[in-house]
């Protein structure tokens, strides 16, 4: 095992000395279409048995991707239609402040409807981890969500009222580079990181450390990190991987 690895259970390590459990949760983005890549997905899920969050983008959604293995699969929405509406200069959103907050609200409730299931969560993944209107998250708990997963720590100071937000911390894929793998000592190294600043009270104990992936990009190296990242922390005593209705706190919604 390299040393990158031996840090990462080093970490493990202190916070079972700690009286802690590591918490890890999964989740993967972009999930619209029947695709072999998604099929791998699920099988690499259900093989390891770890709890796969699945962010599905409702627009045009084939309904077999909405009836996955229920016993490890849960269902996020991935915004809406994935379309940039962000200004030219703005970061990249679907959910810019410049869109009227009742139209979003309405794309947003239509989605909701299209990815309904036995395996969904009222959670909501905004894509490119960003919602750009502040008036639109004040009003996504009246509207009926329960969740909200961006990247990178959950700031504790600045709650939104009424939803749990859990956010990924780990990003296996180079988007600025390669858009491939990221590389094992990058990601090992993120992971090891917000696990220490958890211990350490740098960033929120509370907030299980999230990794992201995207089924669509993934190439081997990606695939084969994912398989020995589960294989070497799965049936380890320090750790738990946790099934996304843990995560957030709230129920699947049932069939529509
Ligand atoms: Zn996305």
């Amino acid at each position: 095992m390299t040393s990158v690895w031996a840090e990462l259970f080093d970490e493990i390590a202190r916070w079972h000395d700690a009286g802690r459990t590591v918490d890890f949760w999964w989740r993967d983005d972009d999930a619209c279409h029947a695709d072999p890549a998604l099929d791998r997905l699920v099988e690499l899920s259900a093989g390891a048995q770890v709890p796969l969050a699945l962010a599905v983008v409702a627009h045009q959604v084939e309904a077999s991707v909405l009836a996955p293995d229920a016993r490890w699969v849960r269902i996020l929405q991935h915004g809406t239609d994935h379309v940039r509406r962000n200004g030219a200069g703005e970061k990249k959103t679907e959910f810019p402040a410049s869109e009227p907050v009742a139209d979003a609200l309405q794309r947003l409730r239509l989605a909701r409807a299209q990815i309904a299931g036995p395996v969904t969560l009222p959670v909501l993944v905004p894509p490119w981890n960003r919602i750009g209107s502040v008036a639109l998250l004040d009003r996504l708990a009246g509207a009926g969500y329960r969740g909200l997963s961006r990247f990178g720590a959950r700031k504790a100071g600045a709650p939104i009222s009424g939803l749990v937000q859990v956010n990924t911390h780990v990003d296996i894929i180079d988007w600025r580079g390669s858009r491939g793998f990221v590389g094992e000592a990058s990601a090992l190294r993120a992971a090891t990181a917000h696990l220490q600043a958890r211990r350490e009270g740098r960033a929120d104990p509370g907030e299980p450390t999230g990794i992201l992936s995207h089924h669509l990009v993934h190439d081997e190296a990606s695939w084969r990190f994912l398989a020995q990242l589960f294989e070497r922390t799965r049936s380890h005593a320090g750790v738990a991987w946790l099934d996304a209705q843990a995560v957030f706190g709230c129920r699947c919604e049932g069939a529509a």
